[in-house]
């Protein structure tokens, strides 16, 4: 308090030197209009929204406090779309969450996930002799360096009994596809996403360092993901994989067979669908296509469109570390995304990330019962033929063909 009674901001300057090095400068560009806190979804569940404007100024000045709104923020990235001065909203928050770390002010809990990451392998605390468990009966081999292609299957599809199904989608359209793929089975490592969305950078740092010498090492030039996020982490973060992988999530890859003619898709599926943007796959990466192009290619099935899709897409709330912390009943997004698909009339809600799958289809069990919500990989999966069954098919036609070619001159003569 100043001697008149006024507040008075004590500004410490080698703090605002330690935020201003953290967050690299990335909210110095933000000239206080608020937009990012209209458009930000805990508005639309909370009295009390994220006031990210706050968040910003705060970083401007020095200051790292608002710690309990830091860990809200699911870096969906729906503020930075429409964000005037284009501020890098992940560039300031999870180094922010940084800083949380060092001052041991992270949420309790969350350290658990961090020491499971590190003995384990992965964020769920499940045993590495069982990380290629998901691929049983499926006769899937491990990888080596004339493949077409690595499936990098993930933590949560290769532990997730829900995830596992999709996991299982994309090797089986792989092989009926006819391409040649490995895993790394249990020796596959976490992509650093949860390390990353924590705001464990320097732990992040080591995870990609081993990471990129373990793919090189094995000679990996295309990587397919199963979820958006390892897809951002292994495209984005992961600057010494630029020059020798290609990576890939698995709906861009699987357009790419469909569009060489490797995928056919000849099965109905009689089904009303819409999309639901992976916020890792849509704002993060710009890929809104490959996934509808694949759904239109389905026989029978119909499309529609949300009213917020695309780069307006509502977030499903698991991203961003939220996957690892509780969000209270009445307050989770994907309750609202559930009521936004149903009001399309579909029957199907459709995405293309584990945790959407999960935070959509615990949203649609609860009072929005009776939408089905799929992964696009399942319905792929549904109205794939494989190429030996088209080759089988096209032989018998032939012969049958012939046959009836003969016995028509037979029958003329
Ligand atoms: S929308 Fe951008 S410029 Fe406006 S307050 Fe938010 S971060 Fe700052
Ligand atoms: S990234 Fe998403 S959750 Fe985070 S502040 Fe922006 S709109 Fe809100």
């Amino acid at each position: 308090m100043s001697a008149n009674g006024t507040s008075v901001l004590d500004l410490d300057l080698d703090l605002w030197e330690r935020v201003a090095q953290a967050t690299h400068g990335a909210a110095a560009a933000c000239f206080q209009c608020g937009v990012c806190t209209a458009t930000c979804p805990w508005g639309l569940v909370r009295d009390e929204p994220l006031n990210l404007r706050k968040v910003m100024h705060r970083a401007q000045l020095g200051l790292d406090g608002q710690r309990d709104e830091l860990w809200l923020c699911t870096t969906c990235l729906a503020c930075q779309a429409l964000c005037p001065r284009g501020v890098q909203v992940s560039e300031v928050i999870l180094p922010l969450r940084q800083l949380a770390w060092q001052d041991r002010a992270a949420p309790a809990g969350l350290s658990t996930v961090l020491w499971d990451l590190h003995w384990d392998g992965n964020p769920w605390g499940q045993p590495p002799s069982r990380r290629s468990d998901w691929a049983k009966g499926l006769n899937v081999k491990r990888f080596e360096s004339t493949d077409e292609a690595l499936y990098y299957v993930g933590c949560t599809g290769s532990y997730d009994p829900r995830i596992r199904k999709v996991a299982r989608a994309v090797a089986e359209t792989l092989q009926m596809a006819g391409v040649g793929f490995g895993t790394l089975g249990d020796d596959e490592p976490c992509c650093g996403d949860p390390a990353r969305s924590l705001g464990q950078l320097d732990y992040l740092e080591l995870l990609v360092e081993s990471n990129t010498k373990r793919f090189k090492e094995a000679g990996v030039a295309r990587l397919v993901t199963t979820s958006p996020h390892c897809f951002d982490m292994f495209r984005n973060q992961h600057p010494g994989l630029r020059e020798t992988t290609e990576v890939l999530h698995y709906t861009q890859y699987l357009l790419q067979l469909l569009q060489a003619g490797r995928l056919r898709l000849e099965r109905p599926v009689p089904l009303r669908a819409t999309f639901h943007d992976p916020c890792y796959l849509g704002r993060h990466n710009a890929e809104y296509e490959a996934p509808r192009q694949l759904l239109a290619a389905i026989p029978g099935l119909e499309l529609v469109e949300m009213e917020e899709s695309r780069e307006l897409g509502l977030c499903c709330g698991g991203g961003g570390g939220r996957m690892f912390m509780e969000t209270k009943a009445g307050e989770r997004f994907a309750d609202l995304r559930v009521d936004q698909a149903a009001q399309t009339g579909a029957e199907v809600l459709v995405t293309a990330c584990p945790h959407c799958i999960t935070c959509l289809e615990d949203a649609a069990r609860g009072v929005r019962g009776g939408m089905k919500v799929l992964d696009v990989a399942e319905l792929i999966r549904m109205a794939a033929v494989a190429q030996s069954q088209v080759e089988a098919s096209s032989t018998q036609h032939s012969a049958l063909s012939t046959q009836h070619s003969k016995t028509a001159a037979g029958s003329a003569s």
